[in-house]
């Protein structure tokens, strides 16, 4: 029998072996593979390399060695650090890229959430650019007077209410096609739809933009996939058994033209689950995931980009860019 020592050392080789193969083949992403044993997403991009970010910055995607930064089909993931904050703000100060950021606040929500997600945004979100508020809401006359920015204007457009609150958070997606195909088309380049129920607290900038942007969850997003609620009817058309990651509803934006097609697709989603008379798990963030699955996202953020205090600290999570707000449901549903 061979000494219990040599045994020992004969398994550290080993692997440490596979570790050296590992980290040499796919750089800092292998230590998910680490992390009980999840199937990684291989970065396809070449180690130690920066990444040209269309023609807006660089990204490095070796700054941050602790998470993801890099999805298999070669999209950038968003982390502090990754990014220099004053070149892409340059860059897109001489493009004078204009951006249209739309949010809805039905109901009772708008005096429960608005005034201080819109002083928030004046803020933190995309400062220095032209930005368009487009504020939707069934009671125009209760939106409150805000002094904004040069350059940043505000414009309400008034929706019906709809009667169940799925259905109030389902129909943005239609409204939000309606409002690029009339007005967001001519004025903005970018898009990005938010829910109201949360608060900016960090820088939420020109970094984020990008073709098509999605965010991941924060409650999932350091879990493994079996976790992720996806929609596990057949019946409805936001059916999915595997995806990429858990995506989260209250962000999401990009190109406008990227936007709309969209939102058209997942209120066609919707629509055709209602003619079958049934409902998808999570609503519109369930058909957005279907979609978001089916064509990937050209850059992902992080869940610094939209992160809960419910969960805590976390190490990897280094800057809070835009927190939940308090969930009053029971108070601010019907
Ligand atoms: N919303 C609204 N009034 C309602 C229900 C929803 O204005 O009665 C809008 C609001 O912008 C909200 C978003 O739809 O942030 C999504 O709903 P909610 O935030 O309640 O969903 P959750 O974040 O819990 O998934
Ligand atoms: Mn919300």
């Amino acid at each position: 029998m061979r000494p219990l020592h040599r045994t020992k050392g004969f398994v550290i080789l080993i692997f440490c072996t596979v570790l050296g193969l590992l980290m040499t083949t796919y750089g800092p992403n292998s230590i998910r593979f680490l992390e009980g044993l999840i199937p990684m997403d291989v970065c396809p991009l070449p180690y130690g390399r920066k990444l040209w970010d269309g023609t807006d910055g660089f990204l490095d995607l070796w700054a941050r060695t602790d998470v993801q930064t890099c999805t298999y089909w070669g999209a950038p993931i968003i982390w502090e650090g990754m990014f220099d904050p004053s070149v892409f703000d340059q860059l897109h100060k001489e493009k004078s890229t204009r951006v249209a950021l739309t949010v809805f606040a039905v109901g009772r929500y708008l005096d429960a959430y608005l005034l201080p997600f819109l002083m928030s945004a004046e803020q933190y979100f995309m400062v220095g650019l032209p930005v368009t508020y487009y504020v939707f809401t069934d009671y125009p006359e209760k939106i409150p007077s805000l002094k904004l920015g040069q350059g940043r204007t505000l414009e309400v457009i008034q929706v019906a209410r709809e009667n169940r609150w799925q259905d109030v958070s389902m129909m943005r997606m239609k409204t939000i096609t309606d409002a690029i195909d009339g007005h967001i088309h001519h004025q903005c380049e970018y898009v990005f739809c938010f829910d109201v129920d949360q608060i900016f607290t960090g820088r939420f900038g020109s970094e984020a933009l990008g073709d098509s942007v999605a965010l991941l969850h924060s409650f999932y997003y350091h879990r493994p996939k079996m976790f992720y609620t996806y929609d596990h009817n057949p019946k409805s058309e936001a059916y999915m058994d595997k995806g990429d990651f858990y995506y989260h509803a209250a962000v999401f934006g990009g190109r406008w033209q990227k936007v709309r097609n969209l939102t058209e697709a997942c209120y066609q989603g919707i629509m055709k689950d209602k003619e079958n008379e049934v409902e998808a798990l999570w609503h519109d963030e369930s058909h957005l995931n279907k979609y978001l699955f089916l064509h990937k996202p050209t850059k992902v953020l992080s869940p610094e980009y939209c992160w809960s205090m419910f969960i805590g600290h976390r190490n990897d999570i280094r800057v809070h860019r835009l927190l939940w707000a308090q969930k009053q449901y029971n108070a601010l549903r019907n």
